[in-house]
C-alpha cells in the first residue's frame, strides 16, 4: 500500500533533494562539532545578522523563527543574500515563539491558523525579493495543534506555485520530551501526518542523543514503507502461559546481535512452538521456543531445530544464510528431519498443557462470578 504524497516543490539542502518526489528525509539537531559531510541548517533566533554570519560560514540552508526576526527589512536582507547563494530557507514558525500580533489577534491563544498566518507573511517578504526556495515548519509541542496546522498549511492555495506545486514541509513535534513518552508524542504527529501524505521531511526532537532522533525517523519511515528497510525489523510476542523461555530476554539478545549487521530482514522470537511458527509465518527468519529447544524457521517452515541455548547464535547464522543466498535457498539448506522433529514437539507441548494453556477457561468463570456479585 502507498500513500499519496502531496505535490511539492522540489529544493536541495547541499546534496540533499527535499520535496517533489525525493525520499522523504530525517534530519536531528547537533550538539557535536558540525565538520562532518552532511548538509548543515543553521537555526537563527532573534538576531539576523547571525544568519548572514551563517551564510558567510558556507551553512546549507538557513532556518528563520518569524516569531522572533520581525523586521521586514531584515527579512528581506537575509532572504536576498539567501537567493544570491543560491541557499534555501526554512520558515521555523513555532507555537512556543509565535509573534506576539499575532498571538494577540487570535485571542491570546496559538491556533493553527495563527501560525499558517504567520508562515504566509513570512513567505510574502521572501516573494517580495522574488524568493521562494523555501519550506516550512508549523512545530508545536501540542499534537493535535501541529496536526491541524500542517493540514491548514498543505491545503493553503497561497503556498501553491503556477505549477500547482506546493511547499515542501519540514514536520516536527516540538520539545517533544524524554522517551518513551517523547517518542510516542512525535510519532503520533509525524505518523499521522506522513499517512495523509503530507511531509518532506522530518525531525523527532526528543530529550536524547540526537543519534536516537535519527534512528526513531528512520524507523518510522520504514514502518510506514516510506522508506526501503536497510535493517531488522524484530517482532517477538509478547508471551503468554504458553511461553516456554523468557521472550524479552531472548528479544534483547537478537535485537543486539542482529542489529549491527544491516541485513534488512524481518525476524521474529516466538515464546512457543505451539503457535509461534504460524503466527509470524510471514516473518523472514523465527525462532520459537519449546522443550528446552528452538525450532528456527524462514517464512514459517521449519529448518533446524537447536538447544535453546544456541537460539540466538543460530538466527545470526541463518540471517547469514538468508542474506548471501536468499530466502527459498536457505529453505533448501534447512535440515531435512527438522519439521518431523519439531512437530513432535509441539505434538508433546499440546499434550502436556492441552489446549488451554492460558488457563482461558477458569479466569472467564472467575470473571462471570464477579460481574454476578456486582
Ligand atoms: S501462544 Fe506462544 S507465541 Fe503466542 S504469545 Fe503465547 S508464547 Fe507467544
Amino acid at each position: 500500500m502507498t500513500y499519496e504524497r502531496r505535490k511539492t516543490r522540489q529544493i536541495h539542502v547541499g546534496s540533499v533533494p527535499v520535496g517533489g518526489d525525493a525520499p522523504i528525509t530525517v534530519q536531528s539537531m547537533t550538539i557535536t562539532k558540525t565538520a562532518a559531510p552532511v548538509p548543515i541548517v543553521a537555526d537563527i533566533h532573534n538576531q539576523y545578522k547571525r544568519a548572514l554570519e551563517a551564510l558567510e560560514a558556507g551553512v546549507q540552508c538557513i532556518r528563520l523563527n518569524p516569531g522572533n526576526i520581525r523586521n521586514a527589512e531584515h527579512i528581506k536582507t537575509v532572504a536576498a543574500e539567501c537567493r544570491d547563494r543560491g541557499i534555501p530557507v526554512r520558515i521555523g514558525v513555532n507555537g512556543g515563539s509565535l509573534d506576539q500580533k499575532l498571538y494577540d489577534k487570535y485571542g491570546g491563544k496559538v491556533t493553527p491558523e495563527a501560525m499558517v498566518e504567520s508562515a504566509r507573511v513570512e513567505m510574502a517578504y521572501f516573494r517580495d525579493v522574488g524568493f521562494d526556495d523555501v519550506k516550512i515548519s508549523v512545530k508545536a509541542s501540542s499534537v493535535p495543534l501541529m496536526v491541524e496546522a500542517y493540514r491548514m498549511l498543505a491545503d493553503d492555495p497561497f503556498f501553491v506555485d503556477a505549477d500547482g506545486a506546493s511547499v515542501p514541509l519540514h514536520l516536527g513535534v516540538t520539545e517533544a520530551g524524554p522517551m518513551p513518552a517523547g517518542l510516542l508524542k512525535a510519532t503520533a504527529g509525524l505518523a499521522t501526518l506522513l499517512l495523509e501524505g503530507i511531509g518532506d521531511t522530518i525531525r523527532y526532537s526528543l530529550t536524547a542523543d540526537p543519534v536516537e532522533e535519527a534512528r526513531a525517523g528512520r524507523q518510522l519511515l520504514e514502518s510506514l514503507g516510506l522508506r526501503e528497510r536497510k535493517g531488522l525489523d524484530l517482532i517477538a510476542c509478547p508471551s503468554c502461559g504458553r511461553a516456554e523461555v523468557d521472550v524479552i530476554e531472548v528479544a534483547g539478545r537478537t535485537q543486539q546481535a542482529l542489529d549491527g549487521m544491516n541485513i534488512p530482514i524481518q525476524v521474529a522470537v516466538m515464546g512457543c512452538v505451539v503457535n509461534g511458527p504460524g503466527e509470524a509465518r510471514e516473518a523472514d527468519l523465527g525462532i520459537a521456543a519449546g522443550r528446552k529447544r528452538g525450532h528456527l524457521f524462514v517464512k514459517g517452515k521449519v529448518v533446524k531445530v537447536v538447544p535453546e541455548n544456541e537460539m540466538v547464535d543460530a538466527l545470526v547464522a541463518w540471517a547469514g544464510i538468508i542474506d548471501s543466498e536468499g530466502i527459498e535457498k536457505a529453505i533448501e539448506m534447512g535440515d531435512p528431519g527438522a519439521a518431523a522433529e519439531a512437530d513432535a514437539d509441539r505434538a508433546l507441548l499440546l499434550d502436556e498443557q492441552g489446549e488451554d494453556a492460558n488457563d482461558a477457561g477458569t479466569r472467564i468463570d472467575h470473571i462471570r462470578k464477579l460481574e454476578e456479585e456486582r
